[in-house]
């Protein structure tokens, strides 16, 4: 390891010096791997000095001392005000506008004072510094063009000839992209190499004799043929260092490339009845077990230890990588391919867990129907047979081969580069585009011209999760301090400097790749340019070298243009009957002290500089004055909470150490206090407003953690009438419960993020309490719902105050604004997840976490005239846990493209899923749900038509052939269709289905790829030597055994299902029961018995719920229980039980929309 690198440092400058380099040679920049922290550039060899402005040292702060002169200089001096808290008897209105506590009387003098203060003295609304404005684009000479490595592409493809289902096992002719009928682009470059007849590794559905040609749907890795350089010229600059190259971007290994699907399979299938229904149908019904009770869309993830990120990865490392997605895999025709059941266990043919439910929209494969009828009678002769869902494009083998093929070392020096699967083990190293954790497009080939998307009908969506974690060891980013310069930006675009600048005139000026304009270099800044016109401090400075890379943002990115205070956490907790007869508020208050050691801080900081405060309400609105100095803590009671206002100037927001025993002394009243509590009617808009009154008046940034009971029904702002009518859910009435009733909560979210306040909502509800309403404060102010539905502390406080941990030490942005820059040609156009914005650029967040994604699309102004890629940009402004504020950039270049196959070569399925899930949440509120649907059909089959159209051959019009890329394409697009936040129906509440939509607009990546396709693994067979988690299996009921034990989550519920004939000793060991059927399922948690297995099904258990961000319930579901419904509702490659589509289903629908599309 570098002790460079080694936090005990933390005053090291770096770059201080001439010669002086931040980081490893030049030539290794990052270290890959190392440990701990990151350097602080915060001068520059050869003439920028550090000279004023805050020194950066690693991870300390120039702001946001700790320590109390930090809690709140503004504030006046101690209040007259020390009456002790009230009895338990509830507070009592002392009158309009406050109330003192309650019987005690003894509120008192500062009482009238305490009225005349103004409430909030919050700082301006708007963003504040924000990044500049995207000026129109002039032009000039273009880079040169990127050279591509020559693809060494083998054909992959999925042909499933449905016309009889002639399903037979040849092999395909060579395919090449060179016969592509795309009229546009130019010449198909060499080296996309035609795959010979019967290429092995083709693995494919098709007719025998009408093989089309097999297109690569995969992008090419890198060769190192001579003269073909490894790295795209525009990037060399980034000084990607060599030894790694060498290191890692060979070719992969021929054996790298397996079979991926099924063996050989030369019998034809008996296809017969293919009759899909029209798209109208696949919208229909979607039918829902009844929700289950006590299985509240609860969330997991265990706290991560510290603010550090997992380290999980890094075991399994390899000495190469592969530069690309796999490539070349054909899907090898098998013998028993299309043998009913073929490769499955025996105990698949147990009906138990079969096919059932209603006839579904799609007739099923094998009933003879209409005009199959001849292809059926075609194959008489053959054993009946079925489309074997086992041989269709599989996601868990997906995975294994992204696994097999790309864990390792992701080096991001290469332009257009399609990072590893999330689901991947893999560390990245940056070399000039930043981490795919922070950023991954849909696409990482852009269509030169319009019309190539309109035909694709891809979306070219970008997911940025910019407070992602890092994995092993990624290194943490490293944080520029250009001190009163600020960070250097175009002088027309303002975007921020990066390794796309190019440095012209002797370094004088630089030329922005976003814009084309140059600017002059600031004196500060200046250096000279080496022999290949490069800085020759460049290994010194990571913004001319990483992809990602923060800036110490000066007093002109500040509201005011002053520096922030440190932000605040406020607990807002509803004392109202319900809260306390479910044990939440005893539970809480007993766990606080526990919660407020997480509260998060700067990287390299000693202890956070967060500050806290307290505020509970039923009816009105209680503040606690918890200051160090006081015995006792103190109590204010706003009454009138028709026009709330912060009774407290000082003593309300805290060092929670300094205070520690005043809070918890307070922590032991709350409970006392409302112990006898009757009040079951509530409020909440005034109590969020209470919380943003405190913030403001306290002048900083922050987060209310809600802890709300009910439907907020007592007079006052924000008071809701129920509106609960499930039954229009899933019909085209659904808006009407979808939207919220009021604006209130709108605007008072609208408040909030214009003061920097975050509010996340933790709802502990016995009916219906209207998340689409009251959530929107938290949607628009970046916040987050968390929801316990008929909560027992006793079952159930685990799980919440686990969430609540997380929630708290996970890694945050506050009073942020985000603006994505691309370079000319296109431009960023709409924008999905939980922000604020008040124009079309800026996307405002009170704030945003590491678990959060933010989706972006992204359209073509213009036909591309570069040929040196598109640029993007993300600048996230925003302050620190630890006060400093800040400018986390994150830059990704992506190559452009002419011909329809590169496009589809270089295309992410797993951001298109996560994009189109977004988008769709968010068109259900604006559309009709059959329209959201059917135009997601739509899609679907225009992409992959016109792949078919233009990527494969044109004689073999009756077979599906999908992109090696996007093959799972048609099953995704099926769950995301069948999935509760789209179409989730009168069987779920009003409430559970506002709150998946919600779960899915956040949603990162790694969560959408578990949410639209749940992980089934497989317990009754487990490794109990092992450590690892077994390997999932494919979701569906096929590959249930009666006598297994199974695990299944999502990333918002968990199952664990037991067969009834699963093994005695199997059983006992976890259970400590005889039999499957003694065993009790109404607990949530595994016993903890002493033997090897029970430790180790438990130990499953926590490592996958440590990988969600959510805790989730463990569900006990037994074989043929109740429960067992909805259970099968997560098997999502079967057909639901309320007829939608099952992926077989859904793959016949498509092929037909398919071949419509191109007769
Ligand atoms: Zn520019």
């Amino acid at each position: 390891m570098n002790p460079q690198y080694l936090p005990q440092q933390p005053q090291q400058q770096y770059g201080a010096s001439a010669g002086q380099r931040f980081g490893p040679p030049p030539n290794a920049f990052p270290p890959m791997p190392h440990g701990g922290a990151r350097p602080s550039p915060s001068g520059t060899p050869g003439g920028f000095q550090l000279s004023s402005g805050p020194p950066a040292p690693m991870g300390m702060h120039p702001v946001g001392l700790p320590g109390p002169q930090r809690m709140g200089p503004s504030v006046q001096g101690p209040q007259p005000f020390n009456s002790d808290l009230p009895p338990p008897s509830g507070p009592v209105s002392l009158g309009p506008g406050m109330s003192g506590a309650p019987t005690s009387g003894s509120h008192h003098p500062g009482f009238s004072g305490l009225n005349m203060m103004n409430g909030p003295a919050g700082p301006p609304s708007g963003p504040p510094g924000g990044p500049g404005s995207q000026p129109p684009p002039h032009t000039m000479p273009q880079q040169a063009p990127v050279m591509v490595p020559p693809p060494t592409s083998t054909p992959n493809q999925l042909a499933t000839q449905l016309s009889g289902m002639n399903l037979s096992g040849q092999a395909p002719p060579p395919p090449s992209i060179q016969n592509s009928n795309y009229p546009v682009g130019p010449p198909t470059k060499p080296g996309l190499a035609s795959v010979p007849p019967g290429a092995p590794g083709a693995n494919y559905y098709h007719s025998p004799g009408s093989f089309p040609p097999a297109i690569n749907g995969g992008p090419p890795p890198p060769t190192s043929s001579p003269g073909q350089p490894l790295q795209p010229p525009g990037q060399q600059q980034h000084g990607a260092p060599s030894r790694y190259m060498n290191g890692s971007m060979g070719p992969p290994p021929a054996s790298g490339r397996g079979p991926m699907v099924g063996p050989p399979q030369p019998h034809m299938p008996t296809q017969h009845g293919i009759i899909p229904p029209q798209p109208g149908n696949m919208s229909a019904a979607h039918a829902h077990m009844p929700p289950p009770t006590g299985m509240p869309p609860s969330v997991g993830g265990m706290p991560q230890s510290g603010a550090m990120p997992p380290q999980h990865g890094g075991s399994s490392f390899q000495p190469f990588m592969q530069p690309g997605p796999p490539t070349g895999k054909l899907y090898h025709p098998s013998p028993d391919m299309y043998q009913p059941n073929a490769g499955a266990p025996p105990q698949m043919q147990q009906p138990s867990m079969g096919v059932q439910g209603p006839t579904p929209n799609y007739p099923p494969l094998h009933q003879p129907v209409g005009p199959q009828q001849t292809a059926h009678q075609g194959m008489q002769s053959q054993p009946a047979r079925r489309l074997n869902p086992n041989d269709m494009p599989s996601p868990i083998q997906v995975m294994q081969d992204d696994q097999s093929n790309r864990s390792g070392v992701f080096c991001t020096n290469q332009k257009g580069l399609v990072p590893p699967l999330v689901t991947t083990n893999f560390i990245t190293q940056d070399q000039g585009n930043a981490s795919p954790r922070y950023i991954r497009s849909s696409m990482y080939n852009v269509p030169a011209t319009i019309d190539i998307m309109k035909q694709a009908a891809l979306p070219f969506g970008i997911i940025v999760s910019p407070l992602a974690r890092t994995v092993g060891e990624e290194y943490v980013l490293p944080i520029v301090n250009m001190g009163e310069i600020g960070p250097v930006r175009c002088n027309r675009c303002k975007a921020y400097m990066c390794p796309y600048m190019q440095f012209i005139d002797g370094g004088r000026r630089f030329h922005c790749l976003f814009c084309k304009a140059t600017t002059e270099v600031p004196a500060e800044y200046f250096q000279h340019l080496d022999h290949t016109g490069q800085r020759v401090d460049r290994f010194e400075r990571p913004e001319l070298i990483l992809g990602s890379y923060e800036f110490v943002a000066t007093k002109d990115y500040c509201r005011d243009n002053t520096f922030p205070k440190p932000p605040a956490l406020i607990f807002l907790i509803d004392v109202s009957y319900n809260n306390i007869k479910n044990g939440m508020v005893r539970l809480l208050c007993s766990q606080m002290k526990e919660i407020l050691k997480l509260l998060p801080k700067d990287e390299g900081a000693e202890k956070s500089n967060m500050r806290v405060g307290f505020i509970t309400y039923n009816n009105t609105v209680h503040f606690y004055n918890v200051k160090g100095c006081l015995a006792q803590p103190q109590m204010m009671v706003v009454g009138d909470v028709q026009d709330m206002f912060m009774p407290l100037l000082e003593g309300f927001l805290c060092d929670p150490m300094e205070s520690e025993t005043v809070i918890d002394s307070l922590m032991e009243q709350i409970p006392a206090m409302f112990a006898d509590t009757r009040e079951t009617e509530t409020i909440l808009a005034p109590a969020i407003q209470a919380g943003l009154e405190a913030l403001k008046a306290s002048e900083c940034a922050g987060k209310l953690l809600v802890f709300h009971s009910s439907l907020p029904i007592a007079e006052a702002p924000g008071k809701l009438s129920n509106r609960d009518d499930r039954k229009i859910l899933g019909t085209e009435k659904e808006k009407a419960v979808l939207t919220p009733q009021v604006n209130v909560y709108n605007n008072l979210g609208q408040e909030c993020v214009s003061a920097g306040c975050s509010v996340d909502l933790f709802v502990f509800n016995n009916s219906y309490f209207d998340l689409a309403t009251i959530g929107q404060v938290s949607r628009l102010s970046g916040g987050e719902i968390y929801k316990y539905t008929y909560f027992q502390a006793d079952l159930d406080g685990e799980r919440l105050i686990t969430d609540i941990k997380h929630d708290v030490i996970r890694p945050v942005a506050f009073d942020a604004v985000m603006r994505v820059r691309t370079s000319t040609g296109v431009r960023a156009t709409d924008f999905y997840g939980h922000f604020f914005m008040s124009n079309t650029k800026d996307m405002e967040l009170a704030s945003i976490d590491c678990d959060k994604a933010l989706a972006i699309e992204i359209k073509h102004d213009d036909k591309l005239t570069d040929e040196d890629g598109v640029y993007i940009q993300v600048a996230l402004l925003y302050t620190s846990c630890g006060g400093q504020r800040r400018i986390r950039i994150i830059n990704l270049s992506l190559k452009t493209c002419t011909e329809m196959a590169d496009l589809y070569r270089n295309c992410e399925l797993d951001t298109l899923i996560n994009f189109f899930s977004k988008q769709a949440v968010f068109q259900l509120l604006e559309s009709s749900p059959k329209a959201v649907k059917e135009n997601l059909i739509k899609r679907c089959a225009q992409i992959l038509a016109t792949y078919r159209k233009y990527c494969s051959s044109p004689s073999s019009a009756g077979q599906l052939i999908l992109p090696e890329c996007m093959k799972l394409l048609p099953l995704y697009m099926n769950n995301i269709l069948k999935s509760d936040a789209i179409s989730g129906g009168s069987d779920m509440t009003i409430d559970d289905r506002s709150f998946i939509m919600q779960a899915v607009t956040i949603m990162d990546i790694p969560s959408s790829v578990v949410f639209f396709y749940p992980r089934l693994v497989p317990l009754h067979e487990i490794d109990v030597d092992s450590t690892e988690l077994p390997t999932a299996i494919r979701c569906t009921s096929e590959k249930i055994r009666d006598d297994g034990v199974y695990l299944l989550e999502n990333g918002i519920h968990m199952f664990l299902w037991i067969g009834l004939n699963a093994g005695m000793e199997w059983v006992q060991n976890v259970f400590g029961v005889l039999s499957a059927a003694q065993v009790n399922i109404e607990r949530t948690s595994l016993p903890e018995l002493d033997n090897p297995l029970s430790v180790r099904i438990r130990s499953v258990i926590d490592s996958i719920r440590q990988q969600r961000h959510r805790c989730m319930r463990l569900t006990l579901v037994r074989q043929r229980d109740k429960l067992e419904m909805v259970f099968k509702h997560f098997l999502i490659e079967d057909r639901g039980l309320d007829g939608s589509a099952s992926y077989v289903d859904f793959l016949c629908h498509m092929h037909k929309e398919i071949r419509n599309l191109l007769s």
